[in-house]
């Protein structure tokens, strides 16, 4: 074994992939992913991008570019941030990166120390979680409730604990499906205000709301020390792996330089590509149908859930998004339930890994965008009767069997 660098040592493999080698029988119903469902992806508009851009452009296309990003996606960007949450972002402060998994690697790179204290939520987006394992931080959590974080433990995090860096899903959060309350928005940025830290603000599923009214950014109540992260993921396409951070104006060049050392600058062809595919067709029709599908496939999730799960269970009814949350009564296990699950041919993700403080046992996901309506129905029937089954065993004090 060669000697990796020390800073690997603390990084987890991603849990969630593990679990969908497990997952990649197709006989097993699985609500363990994380992924879009891909027969909504433009394919066919993105193909026409690609055939106009090289037409049209084609050298210039296939030539390196400056590391900020395309000034045409830039500024498609800031023009989007005004017209649909009314706020001035200047595209100069707009760094386009390798999605949003990138935007939290360059943070990382540029802010954290080891031994710096991040503060997370609980649960946690896991992929960040893991992007800043590799600065070797310390993870501070901030319980995360109905309306948003304990704001009493997040204070206590930034003071007494001094944070260097506090990081949030405020929309149908990854994994809970939560999202926070105006009232709590607010609190957080004033949490933030009077604290030294820097505020990551990760919005990869905000315009994807089925139900109820929009909500700012966070950012938008703050006017330092934030930043605000964006991606076409979950509004296009993941493979094109193209995101945003909207910075700070005074660190957006070591942002840059930071990238620089990366990977010098995102592909020009995909960028170009995206530019023209967001000119040539209506990005607000392709969310509509979006948000039609994934609305319906939660409202189905949600009504089987009540039908099917036994009395004690709680679960989440996420307003957007692509994910709801469920936990079980007190003492359960989640990983003892996924074992039942796999008899069963049914998956979902345990919840623990998503909290930086070991607890959540009790906890899990299920991701509701990427399954039929035929197998959320089938698959919610086969979880109800493994939890029946959990409920009735003795590793399940909660239960009657105990
Ligand atoms: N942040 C959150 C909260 C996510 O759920 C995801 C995708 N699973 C990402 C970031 C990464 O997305 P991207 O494809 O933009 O890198």
């Amino acid at each position: 074994m060669p000697a990796f660098a020390k800073r690997m040592s603390q990084v987890r493999r991603s849990f969630i992939r593990e679990i969908l080698k497990v997952t990649a029988d197709p006989s097993i119903i699985s609500f363990a992913g994380g992924l879009p469902k891909p027969d909504l992806f433009p394919t066919g508009p993105i193909a026409a991008a690609a055939a106009r851009v090289l037409a049209e452009n084609g050298p210039a296309a296939l030539q390196y570019s400056v590391t900020e990003g395309e000034p045409a996606l830039r500024q498609w960007i800031a023009d989007r941030y005004k017209t649909k949450r009314g706020l001035d972002i200047d595209p100069a402060t707009i760094l386009i990166t390798n999605g949003s998994q990138q935007s939290l690697d360059l943070l990382g790179k540029v802010f954290l120390d080891p031994g710096d204290v991040v503060g997370v939520e609980l649960p946690g987006y896991i992929g960040a979680i893991q992007a800043f394992s590799v600065f070797e931080p310390t993870f501070a959590g901030v319980p995360l409730g109905p309306e948003g974080p304990d704001i009493d433990r997040l204070v206590d995090v930034l003071t007494r604990q001094q944070a260097k860096m506090f990081y949030a899903v405020p929309n149908f959060q990854n994994p809970s499906g939560l999202t926070y309350s105006l009232t709590a928005r607010r609190a957080v940025a004033e949490a933030m205000r009077v604290s030294d830290a820097i505020f990551v603000e990760d919005d990869p599923y905000g315009e994807l709301r089925f139900m109820g009214e929009a909500l700012p950014p966070v950012s938008a109540f703050m006017t330092q020390d934030r930043y605000l992260l964006g991606t076409f993921s979950k509004i296009a396409a993941p493979g094109l792996r193209l995101g945003w951070v909207v910075a700070d104006p005074d660190s957006l060049p070591k942002l840059v330089t930071a990238k620089q050392a990366s990977d010098l600058h995102c592909s020009t062809l995909v960028q170009r590509i995206l530019v023209q595919y967001l000119a040539d067709n209506d990005l607000d029709a392709h969310i509509a149908t979006i948000k039609a599908a994934y609305g319906a496939q939660r409202d189905l999730m949600v009504e089987r859930i009540k039908a099917e799960f036994p009395e004690g269970v709680q679960y989440t009814e996420p307003e957007g998004g692509m994910f709801l949350w469920v936990t079980l009564p007190e003492g359960c296990s989640a990983f003892a339930l996924f074992d039942l699950c796999i008899k069963e041919k049914v998956a979902f993700v345990p919840g623990e890994p998503f909290f930086v403080d070991g607890s959540g046992q009790r906890t899990m996901r299920l991701n509701f965008s990427n399954a039929e309506p035929e197998r959320i129905v089938e698959g919610i029937r086969r979880m109800g009767r493994a939890i029946e089954k959990l409920l009735e065993t003795p590793a399940c004090p909660a239960g009657p069997g105990a």
